[in-house]
């Protein structure tokens, strides 16, 4: 989704930056270039100023208290899961499970949904290009129960070849589980065609919107994706948190993934029974002030304007992209023609940690290795990359220092 002329004036990436106390620092004497968004996104203020002001100001546990402090956190807490309601357009709060992020997300599902459903000879199908987060639960799952585990293969350029796809789907496929935006390639994957021709098959369809929920504007109505999941850490959101979201039916069906406080309705010791939907899904005392400082990241993410933003990230990516290539030796790892701000690449006879701790000197942050998609470098033939990940909140002249301490670094190292 390169787009060659972006209304650049519309946004003040200046006044942008402001928000983010942390940009405004030296590193190895240069200024700080943060260019590992993908990794996880700076946060503004207003969600900093969201976790102070909950434990200086109301911090008690949720749900159980009647004082004035705990109504007030439980207040702000379902407040965020209204507010990601909406964000996501999911039919009603019920759907909407907090969790530690993508990966227990993946872990609950696989846990509950796979356990409860999956038997000896189901199909399990995930893409080339999975993070360790959506490929090690599945394996689990199949090996404890039996059943196989699917791999759509994808091109040079890093796309997920859908032809392949259709020819293992079957009525023995139970779960597809997809990214939506590849953290090492950028590609954005047709999960509205993936989910379509796996409900054929009456399999049900898990998306990893890790790396999806902060460049695009996310329906899981209009998707109807059965279970998304993103962590608010890449989101400009704190660490610790994520959520699930998965159709009230689907989640009604389910066992508990963890026991304790909080996910039951009585217990004895003949018999315990379940909360209601969504508490049935979060055991125990939950991160309280990052679920809180989520909603701040949304409201914050909201207000700037997704779609609006990301023409002005496609633009930076056009413009580090030409510049790259420009660079001899240089292979950009993921070329595909539906992509988000992400550059990976490789570069002949440097190696990607040696560069990277060059760039570290420059003050400038990149990725470099697997980028947890070991089975992805595999297949491009490579051990790792370089990754400059860009966020709404990068500048031009940043991509220049970038490229500069780039070309010195090479330079160096040939
Ligand atoms: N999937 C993708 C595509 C990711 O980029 C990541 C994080 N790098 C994860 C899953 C795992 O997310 P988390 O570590 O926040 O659980």
């Amino acid at each position: 989704m390169i787009t060659e002329t972006a209304p650049y004036t519309t946004i003040d990436i200046d006044q942008i930056r402001l928000d983010f106390p942390i940009l405004n620092q030296k590193v190895n004497g240069k200024q700080l270039v943060y260019f590992d968004n993908a990794a996880t996104t700076q946060k503004p203020s207003q969600v900093i100023d969201a976790i102070s002001e909950y434990y200086e100001g109301y911090n008690a546990n949720i749900h159980r208290g009647i004082h004035h402090l705990a109504e007030k956190a439980t207040s702000a807490y379902e407040a965020t899961r209204a507010t990601v309601k909406t964000f996501l357009n999911a039919k009603s709060i019920e759907e909407i499970i907090f969790t530690r992020g993508v990966t227990e997300s993946i872990n609950l599902v696989a846990n509950s949904y796979g356990r409860h459903n999956i038997r000896s000879g189901d199909e399990i199908i995930i893409s080339t290009m999975e993070h360790h987060s959506n490929i090690v639960p599945w394996q689990m799952l199949c090996e404890e129960k039996g059943a196989i585990l699917k791999v759509i293969p994808i091109n040079e350029q890093g796309e997920i070849l859908f032809d392949e796809y259709l020819k293992l789907l079957s009525s023995r496929t139970k779960i597809v589980s997809i990214v939506y935006v590849s953290n090492a390639l950028g590609t954005i994957n047709p999960v509205k065609d993936i989910i379509e021709a796996a409900h054929n098959v009456g399999a049900v369809v898990l998306i990893d919107g890790a790396q999806s929920t902060s460049h695009l504007d996310i329906d899981v109505q209009d998707l109807d994706c059965d279970f998304y999941t993103f962590s608010a850490h890449k989101l400009y959101g704190p660490t610790g948190v994520g959520v699930l979201y998965g159709k009230k039916n689907i989640l009604n069906d389910m066992p508990p993934y963890q026991g304790g406080g909080e996910m039951i309705k009585e217990v004895s010791f003949t018999k315990t029974t379940y909360n209601e939907l969504p508490y049935k899904f979060e055991a125990g005392t939950p991160n309280i002030a990052d679920t809180i400082a989520l909603k701040a990241a949304i409201d914050y993410i909201s207000k700037l304007g997704k779609s609006t933003l990301a023409v002005y990230e496609n633009e930076l990516l056009a413009y580090c992209t030409s510049q790259l290539l420009e660079i001899n030796g240089l292979r950009l790892i993921g070329e595909a023609d539906q992509k988000v701000s992400i550059a990976s690449f490789v570069i002949d006879g440097v190696h990607h940690q040696d560069l990277a701790i060059l760039l570290d000197g420059d003050g400038v942050a990149v990725r470099t290795g697997h980028h947890c998609t070991q089975p992805l470098m595999a297949r491009m033939g490579i051990l790792g990359t370089t990754r400059a990940s860009f966020s709404k909140k990068k500048k031009k002249s940043e991509i220049d220092l970038f490229i500069n301490s780039l070309n010195k670094a090479i330079k160096m190292l040939k």
